[in-house]
């Protein structure tokens, strides 16, 4: 059997998200003992001297039962009003079971724009870090009854990642009910085989994540993935494993869990440059030349106006900008020294021509190093 083994360090953060088809039974409601050896498994965790946040979805499949339906709801307000009704019902059984380990638990229910708008952003990152130092676990859900679909994050596979970041935590571990990530969707190819580690989230690993084969589950591994490259190129290990196992947490701490590990691409990011790269939005971008890219790239340098080769969107000083590379990929995300009308002036020109040019004092940098993140390939 294979295990995965990672390296854990004291104050090392964890989340663990846990998917709906392992919470939820189509009709009938929560599925109280997996929540109760969640909380074990947590407890074990923290026991160790580690910080752990849960996300979990279950709302609208608690709501649905409580309701007595028997579907879940496909309208808006419809699904809103389960969610609802199901959220206390869901918090209800979370605060049972950690009781029984001596774990109090906060509720944190997340918008888009807690991560989008940066007071708010860091205002939610001080919430948790009070929760963590006073050994509170927080169980985070998106806020389904208040946000509507372009306000949506959509799935906990990419909060969960979210909120990774968010915490800076070193771990995401993806609880699901499945083993791990697989060379393809088992429900559909029973050849399809078990893949123990991913290095580098390659355009064929992508291929192979598919959406979910059945069941209440919602972004299958398709989200799963999304969620991986956006922990590994920030510098976050990400785990899949199969969440029916009641000891699946202690066994991940031990080395001794089946299961897929991705490995971060980089080193942790700072919590500035995880904002610039993978929570703003980016207003407008620069395409740039292939000496540019490499100094980017290879001497983590900052983007000079000499190397940009054309420049889109409309924006400001200080918002974020995305970074192509000749081919149109984006390849680094950061927050532009100039608007996109002085850009457009001083692009392909000399450092020492940009006061002159632009009749005003200016620092040579498009957009210096430390506001300049890096995407992994
Ligand atoms: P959850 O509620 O735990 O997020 P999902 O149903 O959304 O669960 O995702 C897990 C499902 O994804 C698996 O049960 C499986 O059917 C499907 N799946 C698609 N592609 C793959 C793959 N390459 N490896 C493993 N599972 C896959």
């Amino acid at each position: 059997m294979h295990r995965i083994a990672t390296t854990l360090h004291e104050k090392t953060r964890i989340v663990v998200k846990i998917g709906t088809n392992l919470l939820t039974d189509k009709l009938s409601g929560l599925n109280h003992d997996r929540i109760n050896s969640l909380a074990r498994g947590v407890s074990h965790i923290q026991s160790l001297g580690y910080h752990v946040a849960v996300v979990s979805s279950g709302a609208i499949g608690a709501g649905v039962a409580a309701r007595g339906l028997k579907e879940r709801p496909m309208t808006m307000p419809e699904k809103q009003a389960t969610a609802a009704i199901g959220q206390p019902i869901l918090m209800e059984a979370y605060e049972a079971a950690f009781r029984t380990q001596a774990i109090t638990v906060g509720q944190i229910l997340l918008t888009k724009d807690d991560f989008v708008n940066r007071a708010r952003y860091l205002n939610a990152r001080n919430t948790l870090a009070v929760l963590f130092e006073n050994r509170v676990v927080p169980i985070i859900n998106e806020n389904d009854t208040v946000a509507v679909e372009e306000i949506k994050l959509g799935d906990n596979d990419n909060l969960s990642a979210m909120v990774a970041n968010l915490v800076e935590a070193d771990l995401l571990i993806i609880l699901s009910d499945i083993d791990g990530f697989y060379s393809d969707d088992p429900s559909h190819n029973r050849h399809a085989e078990l893949i123990p580690i991913v290095e580098t989230i390659t355009p064929r690993i992508e291929k192979q994540a598919k959406k979910s084969g059945g069941g209440l589950g919602t972004g299958g591994m398709m989200t799963k993935i999304q969620a991986a490259k956006l922990c590994t190129s920030a510098g976050i290990a990400m785990i899949i494993a199969n969440g029916s196992n009641p000891r699946v947490l202690q066994e991940i701490v031990s080395g001794e869990c089946r299961g897929t590990l991705f490995l971060p691409a980089t080193h942790r990011l700072n919590v500035k440059k995880r904002w610039i790269g993978f929570v703003s939005h980016p207003r407008g971008s620069v395409r740039i030349d292939e000496g540019a890219k490499a100094a980017l790239t290879n001497h983590r340098k900052s983007l000079l106006p000499s190397g940009i080769l054309e420049v889109t969107g409309v924006f400001n000083e200080k918002d974020t900008i995305s970074v192509l590379d000749v081919t149109g990929n984006e390849i680094a995300r950061g927050v532009s020294g100039y608007s996109s009308a002085e850009l457009a002036m001083i692009r392909g020109r000399k450092t020492d021509d940009v006061e002159t040019i632009l009749g005003r004092r200016a620092h040579g940098e498009v957009i210096h190093k430390d506001n300049l993140v890096l995407l992994s390939k």
